[in-house]
């Protein structure tokens, strides 16, 4: 794996304040996006209990040819109804669209592009979730760093899809899909409420050097870099660890 180790990868996570506290805007028409405009986190509970939402709608959206592999969603969507209670059903639409050309991208620019092309919001009974692989590189990116994804909002998170092709499928590289699933359930995880970020612990595992990571380097919330995620990769797909399982059970999940 030549080219991870010449890398440091990011799986980011910007924690933004909530946009709108205004409770007259908490309407859930399916249209409204000031319930979907809060901080990472902050719908931990509504994703993995079904006190207010029975059903999850995630919509998906790829540029050009950068569609996820099916087993990647397949993977996601297993992971999810092994944690969520989410009795009406978890569904995945996926729409193609042309490149923004706004690479590198800001959180700030992919933020817009999520508002020029979202189409399903919350209504009273289903929680809705918008992925984005999108073309192009982060802004933060240098020759040895790479951003992979970020969760940048409640229901709301981004897939560099460029920089995964570009570090996987090769013969000494990792399998697309192990890649991409590694990346998408680690985002799902933050706006999950991990680590500490809206499904409080049960037992101190909180990275504190590293944000809201796991402090298990086996986990898949541990705060990834190029060795590790050899190593990881190595010994199997990375799982969450029994602290990370057991936040999420006491929050309502599974
Ligand atoms: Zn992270
Ligand atoms: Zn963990």
């Amino acid at each position: 794996m030549k080219k991870l180790k010449l890398l440091s990868i990011f799986l980011l996570l910007f924690v933004w304040g909530c946009s709108n506290e205004d409770s007259t805007n908490e309407i859930e028409d399916g249209t409204n996006p000031a319930p979907n405009l809060k901080s990472v986190g902050s719908s931990a509970h509504d994703f993995l209990s079904a006190d207010k939402y029975k059903a999850l709608a995630i919509e998906v959206f790829y540029v050009g040819n950068l569609q996820p592999n099916t087993q990647t969603l397949q993977n996601l969507k297993s992971f999810m109804e092994a944690r969520l209670h989410k009795p009406g059903g978890i569904t995945i639409t996926q729409k193609q669209i042309a490149s923004p050309a706004g690479t590198p991208y800001t959180i700030n620019e992919i933020a817009d592009i999520e508002s020029d092309i979202r189409t399903k919001y919350n209504t009273e009974d289903t929680l809705a979730l918008f992925i984005l692989f999108v073309d192009g590189n982060f802004s933060s990116d240098t020759t040895t760093t790479l951003t992979l994804g970020a969760a940048y909002r409640n229901t709301s998170c981004v897939l560099f899809e460029d920089s995964i092709h570009a570090l996987s499928d090769a013969p000494t590289e990792p399998n697309r899909t192990d890649l991409e699933t590694i990346v998408i359930e680690h985002e799902l995880c933050h706006m999950l409420g991990l680590v500490d970020l809206g499904s409080p612990m049960q037992t101190n595992h909180l990275d504190s050097a590293h944000g809201k990571h796991c402090i298990n380097q086996n986990c898949l919330m541990y705060y990834q870099t190029e060795s590790n995620i050899n190593a990881m990769m190595n010994s199997g797909m990375p799982t969450l660890d029994a602290n990370c399982m057991s936040d999420l059970l006491a929050n309502g999940g599974k």
